[in-house]
């Protein structure tokens, strides 16, 4: 679990080497802003990707960059550079992640392309322990019950507060129970936005777009391959930006 932890701490690929590239570019040139295409490494105006930017009406598919004054705003005015799609400004990280999810402020670190999978794996982990703790405090601090032949069961719990230790045993359990179910609602919603190969930024703007259903699916999802396709990649590959939208 502290492996797959320190695994999800670590960069979630920002742009921010990008980003300081930009400003040394930037730096003592006479155009007003000068910014670097990550795809062919060479330097555009930022006039020529301001006109590039797609009208609303157009924008029919789930996008994680938002839309403001009627454009699909693929010009980050922070990090200086063109947005690629999937990709999200995070205030707190200073930076473009690369295909963002949210910002986590247990771990103090934005979830994004390359540590998204280690972040799934803690949790899950993280889950198993909390229950596990859970269930082995309750069936030590109560007298257990066997049922079904293989699960044991808290029975008798007249003696919870027979001493100190147990008392806090148990107390300490029902708190871990809480976190533990509070972190099962977030799991349960991460699985779903995986499933249909979506992340939280795209579903934020597809539910301000009213392209979310009630089922909590999205509809246009261009990166949706399927249930099976959507997990193989996730699971054996990082997701990338994607190219062939603009
Ligand atoms: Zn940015
Ligand atoms: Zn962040």
């Amino acid at each position: 679990m502290i492996f797959f932890f320190i695994e999800a701490k670590k960069s979630p690929r920002i742009f921010n080497t990008t980003c300081h590239e930009i400003k040394d570019a930037t730096r003592g040139k006479s155009s007003k802003h000068v910014t670097v295409n990550l795809e062919n490494n060479t330097h555009d105006r930022v006039d020529d990707i301001l006109s590039q930017e797609i009208a609303e009406k157009d924008v029919t598919y789930v996008d994680s960059r938002p839309i403001k004054n009627g454009k699909l705003k693929i010009w980050c005015e922070n990090c200086h550079f063109k947005k690629p799609a999937r990709s999200g400004h995070c205030n707190i990280c200073n930076a473009c992640i690369s295909v963002r999810d949210h910002h986590c402020v247990w771990i103090d670190c934005c979830i994004g392309s390359h540590n998204h999978r280690s972040f799934i794996i803690t949790m899950a982990l993280f889950l198993f322990c909390g229950f596990y703790g859970f269930h082995l405090t309750m069936t030590t601090v109560c007298t257990p019950e066997m049922y079904l032949g293989w699960f044991l069961f808290p029975s008798d719990c007249r003696f919870l507060y027979i001493d100190f230790q147990t008392a806090v045993s148990f107390v300490a359990a029902c708190y871990t129970l809480m976190a533990s179910m509070l972190m099962l609602c977030n799991f349960i919603y991460q699985i779903v936005l995986i499933s249909q190969n979506t992340t939280s930024q795209e579903f934020h703007q597809a539910s301000r777009r009213g392209l979310r259903t009630k089922c909590f699916t999205v509809k246009n999802n261009i990166h949706n391959n399927g249930f099976i396709k959507n997990w193989i990649a996730f699971i054996f590959t990082r997701r990338e930006d994607t190219g062939n939208i603009p």
